[in-house]
């Protein structure tokens, strides 16, 4: 049924589109959850976007609630982030040496984030996860690392163990290619369950580097941590000398500008940033305490590079987008923005009589087709996948975008006004009374 409604949602162009990138691309997409494959259907071909619209082939326009997947808490391009863009591309693209302009980066994201010291600029989220486990075994002569099933971060082959997101959506928490031996030092834990947490260390004392997690998970519908989880983790690692990793990839100048840490008062050793970073270009970064990003080359020994890293289109967008944030502080809007929005989903839903529960934080939330609060992959897992992908081209078909999947999050810019939020509960008050 959603793919009858699909076909009727998705203009021709699109499916053109489709067609064309499916003969020369993996499931016609660089990114599997951009084909729809979750919801059923053909994916809408973006020509552009602008503030908090996006406009398919098809010449339609979407009130976007993807934001490409985190980055664009301005909106769709934001004029200074755009002019900075622009004269970036007019000095040079690329020089594989080091700029002024990466320390102005280093300097606001240190000044922003609590638990870094110390930053390594690199091109994407994946990169900057990968590189934190690695620093953290090289700093602490430890291999196990533990992460949190539903938790995503990135396609690091250690980390792809019960990944949520696009790994969960698709039936395939773990991907064939992760070897035995990539994912055998990976302990996976339930999230939100700090006994658990505990008996892993007791069976493992003085051997486990890192501990890493989404503090505010994203991936699998947004779940917000359960009182004193992230302290209690902190108090755990710091005990046995492990490293606490934030993964704030999504979460970063997202649910404060200094981060999930700022917001819930817990500073980890080392944080993984990207998303917003970069302004909506390849950015990522690493960093934490000093003595710690010290074991990196050239200062220390474990290797870590890259060609582009740094890359001065990327990082001029990077800096216009974090002085703007520092500047002109979008989080008290966005709070209320995305607190009207998660009470007229829940209100909408109470009032089709669906079992429903809307989690929020700041600008990222879920409507979850679930009758009971979501604290872990388990329960996220129980989500009425069918009601969500109705939901989903019920929107669509009324020009709003939401993500393709149950297990992301909706994000919010500061583009989106009071007015549109409006639009939005109306539109999605009649496609759950369709469903009803
Ligand atoms: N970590 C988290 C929490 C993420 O949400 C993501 C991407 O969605 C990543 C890491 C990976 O980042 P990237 O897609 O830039 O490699």
């Amino acid at each position: 049924e959603s793919q009858a409604k699909a076909i009727t949602a998705v203009g021709p162009n699109s499916v053109a589109a489709f067609d064309r990138a499916c003969q020369l691309m993996p499931g016609g997409v660089n990114s599997p959850a951009r084909a729809f494959g979750a919801v059923g259907g053909t994916p809408l071909f973006i020509e552009s976007a602008k503030g908090p619209y996006l406009y398919d082939v098809d010449g339609r326009r979407y009130l976007d609630y993807i934001g490409s997947w985190g980055p664009m808490i301005l909106g769709h391009q934001n004029p200074e982030v755009v002019a900075a863009i622009q004269a970036a591309i007019l000095r040079g693209t690329s020089y594989g040496a080091p700029t002024e302009a990466e320390s102005e980066l280093a300097e606001r994201i240190i000044e922003a984030v609590p638990s870094i010291d110390k930053v390594r600029l690199v091109n994407s989220g994946t990169e900057a996860t990968m590189s934190a486990i690695r620093v953290a075994r090289g700093y602490t002569g430890r291999e196990k690392i533990v992460k949190f099933a539903g938790n995503y971060h990135g396609h690091v082959d250690s980390l792809l163990v019960s990944a949520g997101s696009a790994a969960a959506t698709l039936g395939v928490p773990d991907s064939p290619g992760v070897t035995k031996g990539a994912g055998g030092d990976t302990i996976v834990l339930p999230h939100n369950d700090l006994a658990a947490v505990e008996a892993a260390f007791a069976a493992h004392p003085g051997q486990i580097a890192a501990v890493i997690l989404e503090p505010v998970v994203g991936n699998m519908g947004c779940v917000p941590p359960c009182d004193g989880y992230l302290q209690g983790l902190r108090d755990i690692t710091a005990r046995d000398g492990s490293v606490l990793i934030f993964d704030e990839v999504m979460t970063g100048f997202r649910v404060a500008f200094g981060g999930a840490q700022q917001r819930y008062g817990v500073t980890p050793d080392m944080t993984t940033l990207g998303k917003i970073v970069g302004g909506g270009m390849p950015l990522g970064a690493y960093g934490g305490r000093r003595e710690i990003m010290d074991q990196v080359l050239p200062a220390g020994k474990v290797f870590q590079a890259g060609t582009l890293s740094g890359n001065p289109v990327a990082v001029a967008a990077g800096n216009a987008t974090l002085k703007r944030l520092k500047a002109q502080p979008p989080y008290e809007y966005l709070e209320k923005i995305g607190t009207q929005l998660a009470n007229g989903l829940g209100q909408a839903a109470e009032a089709a009589g669906l079992p429903h529960q809307v989690q929020q934080v700041g600008s990222m939330l879920t409507l979850f087709f679930n009758g009971s609060p979501v604290t872990n992959w388990e329960q996220s897992d129980r989500n009425d996948r069918q009601q969500y992908a109705a939901f989903f081209w019920g929107l669509i078909r009324r020009g709003v975008y939401p993500p393709c999947s149950q297990f992301e999050a909706m994000f919010l810019s500061e583009t989106h006004t009071e007015a549109m939020i409006d639009e939005t509960i109306a539109a999605a008050k009649e496609v759950l009374q369709e469903i009803a």
